[in-house]
């Protein structure tokens, strides 16, 4: 389902390459899955003789580039925020599977491992520049000049975008940041960061004239002092979430504030699949309530909003059965 279409879930499934140990320890073994990304399919293994076989939105190879997977995962979203709407990107599967790979890795020595939260930033702030030339290289607005209220003597460039974000650099500082919070936060807990969600929020606000409001122009004086027309303010809002693992907790061995954190991870991602299945199926009743996580996602869920699910999995025949649960998730949610 949902083909970019707003109110449906895209989901994509990517695999991770095999790591060291699993390269050796499992060198005899066949992966637990087999991708056919141009099929859009992807197999589960059964047996020797016997798979599965489940359809995708994107079926994302081990191969697939930080950029291949952005594009097809997060720039429709990015895009359609972009346009005034709301959207979400996230990141499910068990831990080590590559959520954190694929949202939030930072590359900053080698641009091209940048995951999802920088390429988007990167559009973002791109495209918010590009309005400013946009606005030079149109021909309403290429005589945008500066225009005082005689009466408070306030200073508007009517047409002209409005920005309240810092660049690129301040921003990495930015994600820095929170990943050291998160990092910190998990220490003085005792806890995995994988028993987090990490969420970030880019709020999207574009001021944007009206077509039918005429612009003064130099040439025509008698406007000059006319009080420019309030631009309309488009707001919208991108949200991205690593989720936490999605890995079933041992209930042996776990008590106490560990037990505790566990049931709360258990609940929010139940809530957030109950939310999405209702989507999936358009239901009316969307249990958003159920969980601070899907409360979070209200305004970007549903609706006019788009969203993306990246499910992450990863190749070994052991973790067969977290596979399996992770791809039984994402089906449910197209
Ligand atoms: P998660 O956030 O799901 O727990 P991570 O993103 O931390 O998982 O990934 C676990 C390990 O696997 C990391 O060392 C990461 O660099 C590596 N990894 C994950 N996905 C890929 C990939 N597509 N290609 C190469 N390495 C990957
Ligand atoms: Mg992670």
């Amino acid at each position: 389902g949902g083909d970019g279409v707003p109110g449906r879930v895209r989901v994509a499934v990517r695999l991770r390459p095999r790591n060291a140990e699993e390269s050796t320890a499992d060198a005899d073994f066949a992966d637990c899955v087999e991708l056919q990304p141009e099929l859009k399919r992807l197999k589960l293994r059964k047996n020797n003789w016997e798979s599965e076989t489940y359809e995708f939105d994107e079926v994302l190879t081990e191969f697939a580039s930080q950029k291949r997977v952005y594009e097809v995962v997060a720039k429709p979203v990015v895009e359609s925020v972009l346009d005034g709407y709301n959207g979400t990107v996230m990141a499910y599967g068990q831990t080590g599977t590559g959520k954190t790979f694929t949202l939030g890795r930072l590359g900053e020595e080698d641009t091209s491992a940048r995951g999802i939260m920088v390429r988007s930033m990167e559009e973002i702030l791109a495209n918010l520049y590009m309005e400013t030339i946009q606005d030079l290289l149109d021909p309403a607005n290429d005589n945008i000049s500066i225009v005082e209220d005689p009466r408070t003597g306030d200073v508007s460039l009517p047409g002209a975008t409005h920005v309240e974000i810092k660049d690129e650099q301040s921003f990495l500082e930015l994600l820095r940041l929170g990943e050291a919070h998160r990092i910190a936060a998990n220490t003085k807990l005792n806890t995995e960061s994988s028993r987090s969600h990490a969420i970030l929020m880019v709020h999207v606000k574009r001021s944007v004239l009206g077509e039918e409001v005429a612009i003064p122009t130099e040439s025509d004086k008698s406007s000059h002092f006319v009080k420019p027309p309030k631009p309309l303010v488009r707001k919208s809002k991108l949200v991205l979430v690593d989720l936490a693992g999605s890995e079933r907790v041992q209930k042996s061995g776990s008590e106490g504030h560990m037990l505790e954190e566990a049931k709360s991870i258990n609940l929010s991602l139940s809530a957030l699949g109950k939310c999405i299945n209702a989507l999936a199926e358009n239901s009316a009743h969307v249990p958003i309530r159920d969980s601070k996580l899907t409360r979070l996602l209200r305004d970007s869920f549903g609706g006019t909003a788009r969203t993306s699910l990246i499910v992450t999995i990863g190749p070994s025949p052991r973790h067969r059965g977290e596979t399996a649960s992770t791809i039984l998730f994402g089906q449910r949610a197209m």
